[in-house]
């Protein structure tokens, strides 16, 4: 089959899976203010329909997946999934994003399922806080998966902290902090808008303001980054611990995207802030053969454009909300 190119030459290799667009959280900047409408059992794809597509994009040239959501851990018997994600020739890094609510019981099957990397949201080390901006008492739990996930032994754990100004900003230092002996990374993400999401200039603080926070208590060494990499990554002189920055607003990294986004109602998203899609889920119960669907995830990929417009034409654009596309 093809390679995932699209008309500017980027190569597609990672594919973002979401699972399940509910959540046991109410974070303020992703889930929007008034109720959304869930989608129904039935509009969401079953396991099969996600192992079938999944499979043919990695034919296709992805070799890394990662699980998201809405939060992928409310989804039932989900270490069944990634043992069937971690069995497809070819996939290199499976990883999960997760609020880690869930976590501490199951850090240790989801790596013996497979699960190479995590990635764990914490906007806040303060419980109080955490409550504000996630709207639900569940601070101790979530520090108990970071610490049962660090147990684990997997590849890679990473935090993952969405900074707003006013809110967190104040507790950047007390993050690097957190890491720098633990061996772990935190990577602080410029905070983006999607529809209701309280998104203002003003409470979007750049990474160029955040790097500067850090480095009055801390030396940062450049990383080299992966390829395709959204993130700027720095070691702390003297730690194990080391920070990125991930400024999706201020300094967008379009010009070397490698991702392609699979909604857990099965459309195949091309870019993050680019509302039209594919629906893979309706081809497929429509009985397409795979070369068939081959065809049409390529036509969705020659759509992609060349780069998302700027922050301020973003807020009031149509899209989906962050909760239901899955980061
Ligand atoms: N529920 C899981 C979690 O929170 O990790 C996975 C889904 S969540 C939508 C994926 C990532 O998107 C999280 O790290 C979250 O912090 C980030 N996110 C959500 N809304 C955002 C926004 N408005 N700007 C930047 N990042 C956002
Ligand atoms: Fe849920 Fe994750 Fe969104 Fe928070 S960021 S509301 S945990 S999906």
């Amino acid at each position: 089959m093809s390679r995932l190119v699209d008309k500017f030459g980027r190569e597609h290799t990672y594919l973002r899976i979401s699972v399940t667009d509910r959540c046991n959280l109410r974070c303020l900047y992703c889930m929007p203010s008034e109720s959304i409408v869930w989608k129904k059992r039935d509009e969401i794809l079953q396991f099969e329909e996600i192992v079938r597509i999944a499979s043919i994009l990695v034919e296709m040239g992805i070799s890394k997946i990662r699980i998201t959501g809405g939060e992928p851990m409310v989804r039932r018997d989900l270490e069944s999934l990634v043992a069937r994600l971690a069995s497809l020739p070819g996939v290199k890094t499976l990883a999960m994003t997760t609020n880690a609510v869930l976590l501490a019981d199951k850090a240790a099957v989801f790596k013996s399922s497979g699960l190479t990397a995590l990635n764990i949201s914490l906007d806040s080390l303060q419980k109080a806080r955490f409550q504000e901006i996630t709207q639900r008492d569940d601070f101790d739990k979530v520090m108990a998966g970071i610490e049962a996930a660090l147990a684990a032994g997997f590849e890679s754990v990473k935090l993952n902290c969405v900074v707003m100004a006013g809110y967190n900003d104040d507790e950047i230092l007390d993050f690097v902090e957190f890491v720098k002996d633990r061996g772990v990374n935190i990577r602080f993400i410029e905070y983006m808008p999607f529809p209701d999401n309280q998104w203002h200039k003003g409470r979007m603080l750049s990474s160029a303001e955040m790097i500067k926070t850090v480095e009055k208590r801390f030396r940062l060494v450049p990383l080299p980054g992966e390829t395709g990499a959204v993130a700027r990554d720095f070691a702390l002189a003297g730690h194990s611990g080391t920070v990125s920055f991930i400024s999706s607003m201020s300094d967008s990294f379009c010009g070397t995207c490698n991702r392609l986004r699979l909604t857990a109602d099965g459309a195949l998203k091309s870019c993050l802030f680019y509302a039209p899609e594919m629906s893979l889920r309706d081809a497929i119960r429509g009985g397409i053969s795979d070369d068939e669907l081959g065809k049409l995830i390529l036509e969705a990929v020659m759509q992609k454009p060349e780069a998302h417009p700027p922050m301020e034409e973003l807020v009031g654009m149509a899209n989906r909300s962050m909760v239901e596309i899955g980061g």
